[in-house]
């Protein structure tokens, strides 16, 4: 395996601001990679945090990084340009929250049902973790520093993780000013959260459709507090219609500008081969405007960009 060590970013500033204290959250029940309608599930998040605590977790084996070799040929990671309608946030939180970008010259595998820890996963390294239908995260994986989707003057209290604020703000006013305001239908997701919508998503369609509808346990991105669901304000669920990238002005706004403020679509058009998930124009992952700069001017699905990134990715066999 050849490994290139490529860009070095400072590490982020994580402003605290915990909604830990049984602040009770209305977690929109709808799995990722769905088009089906969604069932509200009201989540105490104390009790979450107690259910998260108990869960069982997943029985991983995780393989390690061992040698990395200096760069040959460093990418360039094209600045994104500021946007000029709002002041732009302090640079610390611009940055992806890490020391290094790391390449594989693994090539990028099928999409498989498999329950692979995710690499790069702590709470810290929320930029570069990949998940999807092989890699997943731990039922002990849960942000502590979630705040209301609100804080960012939107008409929503979906959690978030709080460093996402700032961007997320500059980003609603942006489109609002543009005649495309949005909100947002569902924002972090738990362990558990997951465990229930998919539970039911079986019950309700059988196991073999439910597969590749929904997020299994650990493999929603909404588990990393940085991925959302956005609709158009005042407007109905993203998922309640045929193309809302197409037929809304929040949508089409949000295709063409979120990369600008750090926000990719995880799921784009035609592209399920790659990012294991049906095409979902609403479902964004903040990955930082430095690093969505670098993942918008490479072509690539974000699966595919972070596959490239992680140090040493554990292959599962078919
Ligand atoms: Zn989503």
């Amino acid at each position: 395996m050849r490994l290139r060590l490529l860009v070095g970013l400072s590490a982020i500033a994580i402003v605290g601001n915990s909604i830990a204290g049984g602040s009770s959250y209305s977690l929109q029940g709808r799995p990722a990679g769905t088009d089906l309608t969604e069932e509200g599930l009201q989540v105490d998040a104390a009790a979450q945090a107690t259910q998260l605590a108990t869960a069982a977790p997943i029985t991983f084996e995780m393989s390690v990084a061992t040698t990395v070799t200096p760069p040959e040929t460093p990418r360039q990671l094209n600045a994104a340009p500021a946007p000029s309608s709002a002041a732009a946030p302090p640079a610390s939180l611009n940055l992806a929250p890490l020391g290094m970008f790391i390449t594989n010259a693994e090539p990028l595998p099928p999409c498989g049902y498999a329950d692979v820890p995710a690499q790069l996963s702590s709470q810290k390294q929320w930029a570069l973790t990949m998940m999807d239908t092989t890699y997943a995260l731990t039922a002990a994986y849960a942000p502590t520093d979630l705040v209301p989707a609100s804080n960012a003057g939107i008409r929503s209290r979906e959690p978030v993780r709080s460093f996402v604020i700032p961007d997320l703000k500059r980003m609603a006013q942006a489109a609002a000013a543009a005649g495309a305001p949005i909100s947002i239908a569902s924002g972090y997701r738990s362990f558990h959260n997951q465990s229930v919508t998919f539970r039911h998503w079986v019950n309700v369609q059988g196991r073999a459709a439910a597969l590749i509808s929904s997020a299994r346990p650990g493999h929603s991105e909404h588990q990393l507090g940085t991925a959302m669901d956005f609709k158009a304000r005042g407007g109905t669920d993203p998922w309640n219609l045929k193309d809302w990238g197409k037929q809304t002005a929040a949508g089409v706004w949000l295709g063409v500008n979120a990369w600008k403020y750090g926000f990719i679509m995880s799921y784009p058009r035609g592209m399920t081969a790659k990012s294991c998930y049906e095409y979902e124009p609403w479902h964004f992952r903040y990955v930082g405007v430095a690093e969505a700069a670098a993942v918008h001017s490479s072509g690539l699905v974000l699966r595919q960009w972070l596959w490239e990134h992680q140090p040493n990715p554990e292959v599962p066999s078919p």
